[in-house]
């Protein structure tokens, strides 16, 4: 019985001894796994950060060519007040006009900028057959959809 016991008292510190060398490797298999991780995560955020820039490049040369365009069109007043760039300066007469404006904006900013890309980039499209990844203001809808390769940066890789 008592012998039988020791046996078995053996054996469970063998097993323990291979369980902590077990634990161990594995310890050391997650830092490696936390450390390749931490240097995806590090990658992930710069790219991030960099594809947030190109987005709001983006964004503001459809803002830009909106203005361009819904002018020539002879449209006053953007569909959406982030439609266009805003203005640096603004003169006093226009400030009644900015009160409204900042109502305007401030809904708009549920949007994120990729979504305001998304809508100002299909704005831009059905509305003046512009495409900003082309650069290329289109004869019509026939045009654009056998020449441009797609509504997103992406498609123009
Ligand atoms: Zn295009």
């Amino acid at each position: 019985m008592s012998r039988k016991s020791g046996l078995g008292h053996e054996a469970l510190l063998k097993r323990k001894a291979e369980e902590n060398l077990e634990s161990y490797r594995r310890k050391i298999h997650m830092n490696n796994k936390a450390q390749e991780k931490a240097a995806e995560q590090f990658r992930m955020r710069l790219k991030n950060k960099q594809d947030e820039m190109k987005l709001e490049g983006d964004l503001k040369r459809s803002q830009c060519a909106c203005q361009q365009l819904d002018m020539q069109k002879n449209i006053q007043v953007p569909r959406e007040v982030w439609y266009w760039l805003r203005p640096e300066e603004e003169s006093e007469e226009e400030e009644e006009e900015e009160k409204d404006q900042d109502e305007d904006e401030y809904k708009s900013e549920d949007l994120s900028v990729l979504e305001k890309l998304q809508i100002l980039t299909s704005y831009l499209r059905e509305e003046h057959l512009y495409c900003i990844w082309c650069g290329t203001a289109y004869e019509d809808k026939e045009d654009l959809s056998s020449n441009c390769p797609g509504p997103t940066s992406a498609d123009h890789d």
